[in-house]
């Protein structure tokens, strides 16, 4: 007998009644502009900087329209100016690169190591060329935040995280996006909370918030905000920080607040279902699962695996069986950009040397979606799928 996987790798779940009621209450009310309040009323916005500040343990937190409007935001609050070289990992997503070209700036590709991390090697040869490190924890993979801080503090680099994958996650305790001087985190449908489009921007640093609520479109109301820097901070920089209208409003903000409140659990919940894939696909030939560090506290929303090695024809063969049997696997390997999937030689507009080493890990890398929408027993079953078409082919090659 053949399974067939019958599951949707793109149905998410529903958004929590709570959030519903929330987002009907502010839809009858007429006031979606986070700063379209009345008496008192701190509004839903404001409400969920706050909490997202507690959550993270940051000094301050803004809600935004998307996750790379909060990337683009965090480099124009530093001043990044038209040229500077900004370094980035070579495996990461298109709005990484993108926030970096969006300021004129010039990406700088950092390799990738076979735990798909950066390649801190790498970014010490690297680090001479750049003043900022937009570091992202793509597909939520942390790198040793330990060494990467030694690092930036040896060669002066400032970090920016990009947490897109890694809500909930942490490193040794301390929760991702707060090693480096701004955070960024995405709300975007595949993420870890989901408002369709939105984000924010965490930093304990007075004026860089004060200069990112400016840009965000404050309309000099940033009293009205969640968290907000000294009054003599945005003295002096309102009048020379452009804005650049990227708000978040209130019926996103709504639907958000119960979903943070669970957030903990779906993590748990996630992890749950990554170990099942993880374990059936373990000791697979052929194929390498990425090992978690101890240090790491990850957050499974989706899984990768390596086929080193393999030919072109081989995991196209290995992609299209799976896909006959309902199970949708990414590769990043593939030379077009299809989907999500892309690699940096793919982003012609910051052109970059070859990086032999990384090259052969993203030609091998697979990636798999895990909705929460997926019971225990679905993961059971996709992960024996796996394994037997990458055994077939592994066997016929
Ligand atoms: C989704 C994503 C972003 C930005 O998200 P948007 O909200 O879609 O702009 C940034 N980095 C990574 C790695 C992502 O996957």
């Amino acid at each position: 007998m053949t399974e067939i996987f019958k599951g949707n790798f793109t149905q998410q779940e529903p958004i929590p009644d709570e959030g519903i009621e929330a987002a009907l209450e502010v839809m009858r009310s007429g006031r979606l502009h986070r700063y379209n309040l009345v008496g008192g009323d701190p509004g839903e916005t404001a409400l969920l900087e706050q909490e997202f500040a507690a959550y993270v343990g940051a000094k301050y937190a803004l809600a935004v329209a998307s996750g790379g409007y909060a990337l683009a935001t965090a480099l124009r609050a530093m001043g990044v100016r038209h040229g500077q070289k900004v370094l980035t990992n070579a495996f990461t997503l298109a709005p990484v690169p993108g926030a970096i070209a969006s300021v004129g700036a010039v990406p700088v590709f950092v390799g990738v190591t076979e735990n798909l991390t950066i390649d801190l090697d790498d970014l010490v040869a690297k680090a001479g060329e750049a003043d900022i490190l937009m570091l992202s924890h793509m597909r939520g993979h942390l790198a040793d935040m330990d060494r990467l801080l030694d690092i930036c503090a040896a060669q002066g680099l400032t970090l920016i995280e990009d947490c897109a994958h890694t809500m909930g996650a942490a490193w040794k305790g301390r929760p991702s996006g707060r090693d480096g001087l701004i955070g960024c985190y995405s709300t975007q449908t595949y993420k870890h909370m989901n408002s369709g489009e939105g984000g924010f921007l965490v930093t304990d640093d007075d004026e860089i918030m004060a200069r990112a609520v400016i840009l965000s479109g404050s309309y000099m109301l940033y009293g009205r905000n969640g968290t907000v820097p000294p009054a003599e901070v945005f003295e002096r920089v309102k009048y020379d920080t452009p804005n650049v209208s990227g708000r978040m409003d209130h019926l996103r903000a709504a639907i958000l607040r119960p979903q943070l409140r669970v957030l903990d659990r779906q993590c748990e919940a996630w992890n749950a279902r990554y170990r099942v894939v993880e374990d059936g696909l373990r000791g697979t030939p052929g194929l390498t699962v990425v090992e978690r560090p101890e240090a790491e506290q990850y957050v499974g929303s989706s899984i990768q695996f390596l086929l080193l090695d393999w030919s072109t024809e081989a995991v196209n063969d290995v992609l299209s069986r799976c896909k006959g049997r309902g199970v949708e696997l990414k590769w990043f390997g593939g030379s077009e950009p299809s989907g999500f999937t892309s690699r940096y030689d793919s982003w012609r507009y910051a052109p970059s040397e070859r990086m032999p080493v990384s090259d052969r890990i993203l030609r091998g890398i697979v990636d798999m979606r895990l909705p929460l929408t997926f019971s225990l027993e679905d993961c059971a079953q996709i992960a024996r799928i796996i394994r037997a078409e990458v055994g077939a082919v592994y066997q016929s090659g």
